[in-house]
């Protein structure tokens, strides 16, 4: 699920073909929804015990969210928590509107993804959980954290886009590459600013929890011990996130920090990449700070959470779209360390059919 459409996987493919052919008379419900994680069929996580309850999935929720909405307003948007679309719920379930009745059948639902999405009418942004992510064996709450702020990433993060359901109809939502990025780079770190982020729940420092080239690369760039334990934290999310979501089969080699996918696509990939690509995309946004002067960086980052790189231009596919949404996260030739993975990123242009080249 890397580059281009050969690598779809199976899954992902059987996802939208299922989607696609449900239900078409659902205009609302095909349109609106862009996220379908591969599923895990990996048994040797099958052991540990999930450490989330409900309680806490409602609060992951909600912490993540909630920032949000005072965003979302300045583009004239309402985020909406929904039941994610293709969950089986119960009958009482199928109307629920308000986020108590939303949240409680989320979490009795065993769909194990979740979803996000923009009505055409651009009003409601809509974010789903199924509580079937929170039970997966390796799923954390830092996990789980990062699951909800990459799907804000696909209404937030900006250039690249896609237009959901590809149908050409739709609005531009980020594609699964940049709401990886977003979600590491500004949006847990926005979330766990005020948090003590040195240790997990069970006691464990994040930096115990890592890998050595991780606590060396996150270092290498952080001096101060706030910013090394955040960015521990994030990878150590990141690691929760792939290993519960991102591998295909027991056969697929677990993701590694120290084994980076180095592979380059031509044209950005719309769908979901690879385990390991994830995890080298969860890694650099760690390593790529929200703002970095022209000292450090002479491509400065400056990154504005009140805007959305390319979001309000008329053509968001465009230069100055992937302009904007260069200037606000770490360039390849300053910062390597934090720049979008070419293993999904092509700064040069977008998937054929992509929204760039629609435009
Ligand atoms: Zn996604």
């Amino acid at each position: 699920m890397s580059a281009g459409s050969t690598r779809i996987t199976t899954l992902l493919l059987t996802a939208f073909i299922g989607a696609c052919g449900s239900a078409p008379q659902d205009d609302a419900k095909f349109y609106n929804t862009i996220d379908r994680f591969p599923l895990s069929g990996i048994s040797d996580m099958v052991e540990r015990k999930p450490v989330l309850d409900e309680f806490q999935f409602r609060n992951i929720v909600h912490r993540v969210v909630d920032p949000y909405q005072k965003l979302a307003a300045l583009h004239n948007a309402r985020i909406v928590l929904r039941v994610p679309v293709e969950a089986d719920v119960a009958d009482d379930c199928l109307d629920a509107k308000d986020d108590d009745t939303v949240l409680r059948c989320s979490w009795e639902s065993d769909f194990a993804n979740a979803d996000a999405g923009r009505s055409r009418q651009e009003s409601s942004w809509y974010v789903g959980v199924g509580g079937g992510l929170a039970r997966l064996p390796a799923m954390t709450p830092e996990g789980l954290a990062l699951v909800l702020c990459h799907e804000i990433g696909h209404l937030f993060g900006g250039f690249p886009f896609i237009r959901e359901g590809f149908t050409g109809l739709a609005l531009p939502v980020s594609v699964d590459g940049q709401a990886d990025y977003f979600s590491a780079q500004v949006c847990v770190r926005k979330i766990w600013a005020q948090d003590n982020n040195r240790y997990n729940l069970e006691g464990f420092t994040y930096e115990q929890m890592i890998e050595p080239a991780a606590v060396t690369q996150c270092n290498a760039i952080y001096p101060a011990t706030p910013e090394r334990e955040l960015c521990y934290k994030t990878v150590f999310a990141g690691m929760s996130f792939v290993k519960a979501l991102g591998r295909r089969s027991e056969e697929d080699p677990v993701p590694s920090v120290a084994t980076p996918d180095l592979s380059e696509v031509g044209v950005t990939d719309n769908l979901h990449p690879m385990a390991q690509c994830r995890l080298d995309t969860f890694v650099a946004g760690a390593l790529c700070p929200t703002v970095l002067d022209a000292a450090l960086n002479p491509a400065a980052v400056y990154y504005d959470e009140t805007k959305i790189p390319g979001y309000e231009l008329a053509a968001p596919g465009g230069e100055a779209a992937r302009d904007q949404s260069m200037a606000s996260s770490c360039h390849e030739n300053f910062w390597p360390q934090g720049a979008r993975p070419r293993c999904w990123f092509s700064p040069e242009q977008t998937e054929e059919g992509g929204w760039m080249n629609e435009l």
